[in-house]
């Protein structure tokens, strides 16, 4: 059937072209589609929607807001709702973990919090070349593209996309190690002619490369190398952040703390625009106006984000409660990855799914279980993986019924 969608809009859609069905209403870990179909949510809007749609405990606060007269656009202008959410934070989240970093607004997505990001440690050390990962995803923007790692992705900006290098990401050379020797031998050849980068930025688990989790060893090596060479480490915890490893910030387990830290998706709790750039005190060089927009601190996503902390990360009940949905999303997983030759488990926490050696198969399956009535995503540069990201607040019951149904989607795919 022709409609609006397919004569209007442009062809650069993507996900609509795997769900073709017009999504209505949705709550918790459910969309509701036009037709009256119903359909579980193992996507959870590429990972803004942690704790679930509609959230009733986001949502009434939320319509109290709305309904009180209180600002809701104000560009970085000075409201109740912004100093709320800022004194949450600082309490729930940086004083906890011992960070002291200062908190920026770059925009209201992910990619505008890395441009902040690249742009920082550029003004910072006056350097401009920046080193990323192989299969790194960073945003669609052309500094966030340039420091991607997907060829098909960086076609579509027109330009040579500059001053930045890919190297290979933990386990690239499947299994080996990728050690920091060659880089560090690099780093030291003063006379080489190789450019000192400003940063490194780096996803702890690449969320849309194919979810590749690096092992939190091999993370900690690479902030030493940046602290040995005076070379800023940018996290990029726009996907894995917020809750969705197990652990507020992704890198909590690994024992450093990144200069600069991005985060975006699930930060406004609500799926509702927000970005955050952090970094330390001593980093904070810009000039007023050096990097403004319109949308940035929207006060009813200041609202939602410090609901959000305030019920899910005030004590450890919640992070107790993502746990053990991790255990039984991997247990599920291996009972995937078994059901065929050469597959296995890939990723972290609740960022995690199967990577299957045909490269048809992860699509098939997404495909047979959307017509079961589940929605999955596919990663990694060839869609190999099957990729699960539920929603945090996610319940035993609906995950157990997800993974039911792609375990019988696989056997349907390839049996
Ligand atoms: N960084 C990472 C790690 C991401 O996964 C994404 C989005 N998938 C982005 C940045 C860009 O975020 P946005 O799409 O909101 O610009």
């Amino acid at each position: 059937m022709t409609d609006i969608f397919e004569t209007l809009e442009s062809e650069v859609r993507g996900y609509c072209r795997s769900w073709p069905a017009v999504f209505e209403r949705s709550q918790g870990s459910t969309m509701y589609a036009e037709d009256g179909k119903e359909y579980l949510d193992f996507f959870s809007g590429a990972g803004a929607l942690n704790y679930g749609h509609n959230n009733p405990l986001l949502l009434e606060p939320l319509l109290d807001y709305l309904r009180s007269g209180a600002v809701v656009h104000s560009l970085d202008m000075k409201t109740p709702a912004k100093r709320r959410f800022l004194e949450t934070f600082q309490e729930v989240i940086l004083k906890p973990r011992g960070m002291d970093h200062k908190v920026m607004f770059p925009g209201p997505t992910g990619t505008n919090s890395v441009e902040a990001a690249l742009k920082l440690a550029r003004k910072v050390t006056g350097r401009q070349h920046i080193l990323s990962f192989t299969n790194a995803f960073h945003g669609m923007t052309l500094g966030s593209l340039s420091v991607t790692g997907n060829s098909m992705k960086r076609k579509g900006a027109g330009i040579p996309l500059t001053n930045s290098s890919k190297i290979p990401y933990d386990d690239y050379f499947d299994g080996e190690t990728a050690d920091f020797l060659w880089l560090e031998r690099v780093l030291e050849d003063s006379g080489s002619g190789v450019d000192k980068p400003a940063a490194v930025i780096v996803e702890t688990v690449q969320g849309e490369g194919g979810l590749n989790a690096a092992r939190l060893t091999w993370l900690k090596g690479l902030s030493d190398l940046c602290k040995k060479h005076d070379i800023l480490l940018i996290v990029d915890d726009v996907q894995a952040g917020c809750g969705r490893t197990g652990t507020f910030f992704s890198f909590e387990d690994a024992g450093f703390t990144p200069d600069i830290i991005c985060l975006s998706k699930s930060i406004s709790g609500f799926g509702l625009p927000m970005a955050l750039t952090l970094f330390r005190p001593e980093l904070d060089v810009w000039e007023p106006g050096e990097h403004n927009g319109t949308f940035r601190g929207h006060n009813p996503a200041f609202v939602t984000g410090t609901a959000a902390l305030n019920t899910y990360w005030r004590d450890d009940a919640f992070q107790q409660q993502v746990a053990a949905r991790i255990a039984q999303l991997h247990d599920g997983l291996e009972r995937l990855a078994a059901t065929v030759e050469g597959a296995s488990v890939r990723g972290r926490g609740l960022l995690a799914g199967v990577f299957f050696p045909d490269t048809e198969t992860a699509g098939k399956i997404a495909a047979a279980a959307y017509e079961q009535g589940l929605l999955v995503e596919t990663s990694g540069p060839e869609s190999e993986v099957v990729k699960l990201m539920p929603a945090l607040t996610i319940t035993a019951e609906e995950l157990e019924r997800g993974l039911g149904i792609l375990i019988e989607a696989a056997s349907t795919v390839t049996g």
